[in-house]
């Protein structure tokens, strides 16, 4: 076709000619039967072009779309009545550039629009083959009954597959007229598929409303279906009957406005609402989009709530909320005095090691309520997955942000007091560096702008007054640990114990349970009995349940109208309220006894005691070890064994004793410590009174660990381990000369009870340990 050939022009209403289609056509108005004549007079070719409006009878050029569609007239009738019925079939596809009569006929200038080949690629057979699929299903949930034109397609020819569906389809001009501009057949299949699930989707939906209704129509009236109707499709729309906005996408507007969102967050945030505007409400992406919107006007991004750092008020706010403590407490003011001085300063990050229970928690609220500051917590213990910390990206259903943001948002503010709980017990594997990811998030350089993967936006965490906490210093992850200010918490003497009970558990526990401060005394005594015989532990957790558990026995008897006892409650009382002594006293041993000496050792939650049992058998020389003993215990055992073997002449044990007797060491199950429990000496000391059968005594217990040569060697957590024998009784402890200046972090009280045995080798161990042979 030369350019600018000229060809009379039929403006469309509500239908479309495709090319290599054939359309029947009636025609009533007077100029575009005239466009048919002149047609007919001429060649048989006439361009169609669909009018944007289609209720317009006389439409201009620029009401009308520029692209058409060139067709054949293969038959044309004059009707009685004066209309005009034929039959066309489009050529090709074409564009109007100018008109060249407007009366009596619609008569343009047309150019070819150009047509770009199919490449029948693998994507293009899915394509066309999805295309098919949803056009049977669009069929059949729309009722229709497929016509010749649409009950042969076939993914045969993909470009016809696309025009007669749009065809036939019973959708919008403005859509139709969509897939007769794109020229890329490709971008025409996918166009075509757009519109089709989408139709499906709204005739899926229409589907279950109306059997919705009809279901609970069955027994009611009319007026009443014509109600429910109404409220199943306003519920579809997410819409409620109290007068909210009528779409949530305003109502997230409104948020995102009234929360002074960061330019960045505020842009993203109204994006992601004018998607939610244009989804279907019930569809899984609406959700995912809301969430998101929910998060993003829920983060605190600019709500501040800290004071300015007040010296005082923070050491009169530790004071009141803890007993005892004195260093930490000292430490932390220290802290925060250089923080407020520096305030620009990337100082460390708090880390607050101990056992549980002794107030690591509690010290952190306590400086968020100094600070003026809101408190939020995110444990990382078990923690072994990066996503945890920084989020899941959006693209996985029920994703969501990481537990830094996820704390964030409940405190509501951006510079909250937030206690990171348990960074010794992370993992490490294939997801990924959780310890790495907990960097960026301390890293003063980086957390202004942290970056979660499921909010996507930068956060700035710079405000955040971070604290760690930790049972276990050793396993906190090195990199974190360089960044950190360690402040050990060990724990508490009994003494100190009551004294923490008596000030803070009780008082707060009777408030807790609206008993009044007279009928729940508890004297020092009956706290202490409760330490000794139902508590075992390094903090006060369980002390401050036994007390609750006394106040509520107490609280019930009130409402009951019972009879309160008389107060302060005294030791012998409280097995009235708890039961028998769960903790008779510690492992201590009853009498001194041969083979059996008490080792003293090193948790995480604290020190504890055990006995290791030692038994001789006929045999031949086997050293077993019987019992749940660690690795590093193991080899203590043997350098006991060999100690003794190198030293029988001295030690009066014959110099073949292991060649006919097995030699068994039992340390009772769940009182093994998971490493090392510097019990050396402890082992040694066992296997030599078996041999000897001197007894050991009883009141005492040991650490430290033993060369092969008899040395005694230094070892870590002494405060924990005397604490925990000071528990259970024991009053004198035999230990490495060079743990003597570790006694300074001691409570006096409990120091001044105790004996120490300072030792340096394993015959200055004996010489205290083993009751002399008799002469
Ligand atoms: P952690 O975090 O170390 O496991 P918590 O802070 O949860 O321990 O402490 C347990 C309970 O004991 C809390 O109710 C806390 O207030 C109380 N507590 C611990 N130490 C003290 C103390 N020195 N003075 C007052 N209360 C304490």
């Amino acid at each position: 076709m030369a350019l600018a050939e000229t060809f009379p022009l039929l403006p469309l209403r509500g239908v479309l000619v495709f090319p290599s289609l054939t359309v029947p056509l009636e025609i009533g108005r007077e100029k575009s039967i005239r466009a048919v004549d002149e047609a007919m007079a001429m060649d048989r070719l006439l361009v169609f072009a669909s009018q944007m409006d289609p209720e317009k009878d006389d439409p201009s050029p620029d009401e009308i779309f520029r692209v058409g569609c060139l067709a054949e007239i293969k038959q044309a009738v004059h009707l009685p009545g004066g209309h005009v019925k034929c039959l066309a079939e489009g050529v090709k596809r074409v564009r109007i550039t100018n008109y060249a009569l407007t009366e009596p006929f619609l008569s343009v200038e047309v150019e070819d629009v150009g047509a770009i080949p199919l490449e029948r690629t693998e994507d293009v057979e899915a394509l066309a083959m999805a295309v098919l699929h949803h056009y049977e299903r669009y069929m059949k949930l729309s009722q229709r009954i497929p016509d010749e034109a649409t009950l042969s397609l076939e993914t045969e020819d993909p470009e016809k597959l696309a025009d007669t569906i749009a065809a036939n389809m019973d959708i919008h001009t403005r859509e139709r007229q969509d897939i007769l501009e794109a020229i890329d057949p490709v971008k025409r299949l996918e166009r075509v598929l757009e519109i089709l699930s989408h139709q499906v989707e709204l005739l899926e939906l229409e589907r279950k409303i109306v059997g919705r209704v009809r279901r609970q129509m069955e027994k009611s009236q009319k007026d009443y279906f014509l109600r429910e109707q109404m409220k199943a499709i306003q519920k579809e729309l997410g819409e409620g009957e109290d007068g909210e906005p009528s779409s949530d996408a305003d109502a997230f507007r409104k948020k995102i406005e009234e929360r002074e969102l960061p330019e960045e967050a505020r842009n993203r945030a109204l994006k992601e609402a004018g998607r939610l505007e244009r989804m279907m409400a019930v569809s899984p992406e609406a959700v995912v989009v809301r969430t998101y919107l929910e998060w993003l006007t829920e983060l605190p991004w600019k709500d501040v709530a800290g004071d300015p750092i007040d010296i005082a008020t923070v050491e009169r706010t530790l004071d009141e909320d803890h007993a005892g403590l004195e260093k930490v407490k000292t430490r932390i003011v220290e802290y925060l005095a250089v923080k407020k001085a520096v305030p620009e300063a990337r100082g460390p990050i708090l880390c607050f090691v101990g056992p549980p229970g002794v107030g690591k928690t509690s010290l952190g609220k306590s400086i968020a309520r100094a600070l003026g500051r809101r408190f939020t917590r995110a444990s990382l213990g078990g923690v072994r997955d990066e996503a945890e910390i920084k989020g899941h990206r959006r693209t996985y259903i029920g994703a969501l942000p990481g537990r830094i943001i996820q704390g964030i948002r409940q405190a509501g503010t951006t510079d909250p007091v937030f206690l990171l709980d348990e960074v010794d017990k992370m993992a490490q594997d294939f997801r990924g560096d959780p310890a790495a990811a907990l960097l960026e998030v301390l890293d003063p350089d980086q957390n202004s702008a942290f970056s979660d993967h499921y909010i996507e936006l930068p956060y700035d965490l710079s405000k955040v007054f971070f604290i760690t906490t930790a049972n276990d210093g050793h396993r906190i992850p090195r990199p974190l640990l360089d960044r950190m200010e360690v402040i050990e918490i060990p724990g508490y003497s009994e003494e100190e114990k009551v004294q923490i009970a008596q000030r803070h558990l009780l008082p707060r526990a009777r408030v807790e349970h609206g008993v009044s401060d007279e009928e729940g005394q508890l004297s020092d005594d009956a706290v202490m009995e409760i330490i000794r015989g139902y508590t075992r532990e390094a903090g006060v957790r369980n002390l401050q349940r036994q007390i609750a558990s006394i106040l509520r026995k107490l609280a019930t008897m009130k409402v009951k109208g019972e009879a309160l006892p008389a107060t302060p409650i005294g030791p012998a009382e409280v097995a009235k309220f708890l039961g028998p002594r769960r903790f008779l006293s510690g492992h201590m041993e009853e009498r001194d006894e041969v083979g059996v000496a008490t080792a003293i050792y090193w948790t995480e939650t604290g020190g504890d005691v055990m006995p290791i049992e030692v038994t001789l058998m006929p045999g031949k020389g086997e050293l077993l070890l019987t019992g749940k003993l660690g690795e590093v215990m193991q080899e203590s055992a043997r350098a006991g064994f060999s100690y003794i073997r190198a030293h029988t002449a001295d030690l009066g044990v014959p110099a073949d004793f292991y060649k006919k007797r097995d030699i068994h060491i039992h340390v009772p199950e769940g009182a093994t410590p998971k490493e090392g429990p510097s019990a050396g000496i402890t082992m040694a000391t066992a296997l030599i009174s078996a041999l000897t059968e001197r007894p050991v005594h009883a009141d005492l217990a040991m650490t430290g660990e033993i060369t092969l040569r008899g040395r005694v060697l230094p070892i870590g957590g002494l405060r924990e381990k005397v604490l925990a024998a000071h528990r259970v009784g024991i009053r004198t402890v035999i230990l490495p000369e060079e743990n003597m200046r570790d006694l300074d972090e001691l409570p006096e009280t409990v120091r001044n009870e105790m004996t120490f045995l300072p030792v340096r080798t394993m015959d200055q161990v004996l010489s205290v340990a083993l009751v002399p042979p008799v002469q």
